[in-house]
């Protein structure tokens, strides 16, 4: 209750803006609508940043688009969306899972260095927390990562698992005090390198059917969002049709 009123007296157009959008359509989403968001953005004059920009634009609204490669879907969707990105000049950042439980990473090596060669960020997609020992976990993902992709990774970001949130919990605040010594040098998962003033993510649930769906953000620029503020665009290509 207390956090709601908060978020209300923060913000008051945010807080009305989410609690009223409007539910677009359900996944799997067909590709061209990722296409009219990037116009959309396009026509609305936002500064499409690199994933690793840390110097904001006080002069427009700064969008960062970021893919988090889930599933094997997302592997076999990902050249499609990078593509797109590459049309209107994004430079994305990419996060891959390297437990190998649904893709296998060594697979997709030579594609994944080329994204790099382009300017992309390739970073780690952790699951740690899945693991009691969570710090020990992930610097034994960041050694796999470095073992099959041949670098050591710069930044990461977080698998959401719907579950174990106390530890995921416990992981952000060892990060928060102690960042330095995980060898890493940014994450947006760390509100001290970045914060996002909105996300638009195409990976909301319905509770009920457990089917993802997108609001009307994809179609429209939430009003409420001022120049110099921050937009993540984040994606899933396993919730795409290509
Ligand atoms: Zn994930």
């Amino acid at each position: 209750m207390f956090s709601k009123l908060r978020k209300l007296i923060l913000n008051p157009n945010k807080y009305l803006y989410k609690l009223l959008r409007n539910k677009y359509t359900e996944s799997p989403y067909p590709i061209e609508y990722y296409r009219d968001l990037l116009e959309m953005l396009t026509n609305e004059n936002v500064f499409f940043q690199p994933f690793m920009q840390i110097e904001s634009s006080k002069e427009r609204i700064n969008v960062f688009v970021r893919h988090d490669i889930d599933r094997q879907e997302c592997i076999d969707n990902l050249e499609d969306m990078v593509a797109l990105n590459k049309e209107y000049k994004i430079q994305s950042g990419l996060f891959f899972l390297v437990n190998d439980r649904t893709y296998n990473l060594s697979d997709y090596r030579d594609k994944i260095l080329a994204y790099r060669e382009d300017g992309l960020e390739i970073g780690l997609h952790t699951e740690c927390y899945r693991f009691d020992d969570y710090m020990k976990e992930f610097k034994r993902e960041t050694d796999r990562f470095e073992k099959v992709l041949g670098f050591r990774p710069q930044s990461f970001t977080v698998h959401g698992l719907g579950y174990r949130n106390d530890v995921r919990g416990q992981f952000y605040s060892v990060l928060d005090r102690n960042f330095k010594s995980t060898g890493y040098s940014f994450s947006d998962c760390i509100s001290k390198f970045r914060s996002y003033d909105y996300v638009m993510e195409d990976c909301h649930k319905n509770s009920k059917t457990q089917k993802r769906f997108i609001y009307s953000d994809f179609q429209k620029l939430p009003s409420f969002l001022k120049p110099g503020e921050n937009l993540l665009v984040l994606t899933h290509p396993c919730y795409w049709k290509v």
